[in-house]
């Protein structure tokens, strides 16, 4: 338990002495669910998001813009994208960004299994969703000029105050990032209380 990320020794311990004291309620019910997850989750083909069946319900549902394409690291930024619910679209997990530090180069990417579906699926927007560090937005970089010529609009989302942010407790990096991301005062959208 203590490996698990997250959980340190004390934390984990905590955790193993709550399952052994609640055996009937927690720890069977436990087990059972984590032996579904090794039986039955599986990676989606398409895009890597983890569902219950080869192609994830995601990937499956029609009602989705197939033409649009979002582009995570991690299955968790996906979850954190569809608890927003705004986004129609459907999703390309790259598993990793570059990072000398960890060996991460743009052979790891697997950007070809990207080009093939951005032209087998008639893609005509991605939007790269890469956190704001140094290797999300150099990756970012990478991936734009992998896509450039291939007929599609390249987007990544803004950078800058959080809703509900105030300045004096922003560090230096967001409000410079928010001021060159700045964009014009539509008054038509301006609502004054
Ligand atoms: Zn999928």
């Amino acid at each position: 338990m203590a490996r698990l990320p997250g959980l340190g020794p004390r934390s984990a311990q905590r955790a193993v002495l709550f399952a052994i004291k609640n055996e009937n309620s927690f720890l069977e019910q436990l087990i059972n669910d984590l032996i579904t997850v090794r039986d039955h989750i599986r990676k989606c083909k398409h895009c890597g998001n983890l569902d219950c069946g080869d192609i994830c319900s995601i990937c499956l549902d029609v009602k989705r813009d197939a033409h649009q394409l979002c582009i995570v690291e991690s299955v968790a930024d996906l979850w954190a994208i569809e608890r927003a619910q705004f986004f129609h679209g459907r999703y390309h997990i790259l598993g990793c960004v570059l990072s000398a530090i960890d060996g991460v180069y743009p052979e790891h990417l697997n950007t070809k299994s990207l080009v093939a579906r951005v032209n087998a699926d008639r893609i005509t927007e991605v939007i790269i969703a890469l956190n704001a560090t140094i290797e999300g937005q150099t990756t970012t970089y990478y991936i734009a000029d992998v896509l450039a010529g291939l007929g599609v609009s390249v987007s990544s989302p803004a950078h800058g105050i959080p809703l509900g942010g105030e300045f004096n407790y922003l560090d230096d990096g967001t409000i410079s990032a928010a001021f060159l991301d700045r964009r014009e005062v539509k008054l038509s959208k301006v609502k004054v209380a």
